[in-house]
């Protein structure tokens, strides 16, 4: 980028700055989601830039606070992953812009299932729902099942059945798509029901304010009316005794009063560290449900399911490869699979695997998993029962050729290696020969099962 070259200091409106925050607002939006990424991020502006120095500007001390501690590290970060230049970001509050209701309002809309805006003094706030969060766009497989069918069941049932509904589970894993979807639901099946959504930084945030402008009758109301009140990541709350003392008593009234709450954390109830015991206790009393991290099926299927919305043809080994290689979490798998896709419409070049490669390297160096040729060569030899030494020999008796062609296969779809490369690790062999391989291997996958189980247990075994 230009900026690099340049060391005087300029505006921003003056070189590669503004892009390079763009690109990185992008990539934050992404990987927090778009509703953590407005609350958070989007406010924030870029206020000046000097070399070496990116200044931007909260408009709240409790904004500049909020994002010091919760994202400076990662931006600083993204930062230098496109312009080493930069190695302080400089964090402000602008005077000159006071933070407006209208502003907390863009933040912080209120949205109630029934879709009116709830019209109460002092603006008062749920978060917005993401119309992509939907139990239809949601791909159920056996690490969230549980999960799934709880949410399906409260979304469904006009009576309170379980109290709380308590998901947890890793970050990206579909949290607060779950959320999401049973507001949705309740919002077309019972109108009539009101629910609130919202994070558990945003009823801190409110209780806060409330707490500075004396209002805090009207914000015990707001929660307490309400027959459905789902409050995400609730581990934000841990440690923050005023706020988890008013959360307690907002969830006691409500249950009391037989009103459904929902909350998600990222871990169970037992676990959540800084919260009191009474309230531990009672986030367990309900149905407790996890989320498991993702099998590589369920990846693919959300691959699967996520091309097809965006109309995009991606070749299956292309998407066989996001799943096996991006494990981390659900929000990464996606943000892989967008960004070779708007590469490739961006500026055309056809999605293949080389070009995936090229596209996602810093993400897929982040989630390497180093599975080496060396490991695959060593595993397919345990599981044949055959002697490592045979994967380089020229003995060509089926019983040892085939294992040799599967490592091969293997080697080409788990390992950035080429072909050529692939070929001196057997023996020297000829990159036609790897490539031979690959296509017997792909042609016996599809028409003897047997095979096709033997290969898929493999892969999986190093997977893990
Ligand atoms: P969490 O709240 O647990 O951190 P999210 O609900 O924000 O995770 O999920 C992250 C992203 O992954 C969202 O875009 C969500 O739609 C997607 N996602 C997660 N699980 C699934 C799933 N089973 N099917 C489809 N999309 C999913
Ligand atoms: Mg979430």
């Amino acid at each position: 980028m230009g900026f690099a070259q340049q060391s005087q200091s300029h505006t921003p409106d003056q070189g590669g700055i503004p892009q390079e925050w763009a690109l990185i607002c992008q990539r934050l939006q992404a990987e927090l989601g778009d509703a953590t990424f407005r609350s958070w991020i989007a406010p924030l502006t870029l206020t000046n830039a000097t070399s070496g120095m990116v200044q931007l500007a909260a408009p709240t001390r409790f904004m500049r606070d909020w994002v010091a501690s919760n994202f400076l590290e990662k931006i600083r970060n993204y930062w230098q992953d496109i312009n080493p230049t930069i190695d302080t970001i400089d964090l402000i509050v602008k005077a000159g812009t006071p933070v407006s209701v209208a502003q907390v309002a863009m933040a912080d809309p209120m949205v109630v299932a029934s879709g009116e805006e709830v019209d109460i003094e002092g603006s008062f706030i749920g978060s917005t729902l993401d119309p992509r969060f939907t139990f239809e766009n949601f791909v159920v497989g056996k690490p969230n099942e549980l999960a799934y069918a709880a949410a399906l069941r409260v979304a469904e049932s006009a009576t309170v059945q379980f109290n709380p509904l308590f998901l947890y589970g890793g970050v990206g894993l579909g949290k607060t798509h779950l959320m999401h979807a049973i507001a949705w639901h309740i919002k077309k099946c019972h109108p009539n029901r009101r629910v609130i959504y919202l994070s558990a930084e945003k009823f801190m945030y409110q209780f806060i304010r409330a707490l500075r402008y004396k209002d805090t009758v009207a914000f015990k109301e707001q929660f307490r009316s309400v027959d459905v009140l789902m409050i995400d990541d609730v581990q934000f709350i841990s440690g923050k005794d005023t706020t988890q003392e008013e959360f307690f008593h907002t969830f006691n009234a409500l249950v009391d009063r037989n009103h459904q709450v929902i909350v998600s954390a990222d871990k169970s109830p037992s676990d959540l560290e800084g919260m009191e015991e009474r309230l531990k206790s009672r986030l367990g009393w309900g149905l407790v449900a996890d989320i498991h991290p993702t099998s590589y099926e369920l990846r693919l299927g959300i691959l699967q399911s996520k091309a097809e919305t965006l109309n995009a043809v991606v070749p299956k080994d292309v998407l066989e490869f996001l799943a096996f290689k991006i494990a981390s979490n659900v929000r990464e798998l996606e943000g892989a699979l967008n960004r070779i896709i708007a590469h490739s419409t961006l500026v055309g070049r056809e999605i293949n695997l080389e070009m995936t490669q090229d596209v996602l390297r810093d993400l897929l160096k982040a989630n390497d998993r180093r599975v080496t040729i060396d490991d695959i060569q060593k595993r397919v030899c345990e599981y044949f029962s055959i002697k490592l030494s045979d994967m380089q020999s020229s003995r060509r008796s089926q019983n040892v050729a085939r294992p040799r062609q599967i490592a091969m296969y293997l080697s080409k779809i788990l390992t950035p290696r080429s072909l050529p490369d692939i070929g001196r690790k057997f023996g020297g062999r000829d990159h036609t020969t790897v490539l031979h391989a690959v296509k017997k291997v792909e042609e016996l996958m599809g028409s003897d099962k047997e095979f096709l189980e033997d290969l898929t247990i493999l892969r999986r075994t190093l997977e893990v």
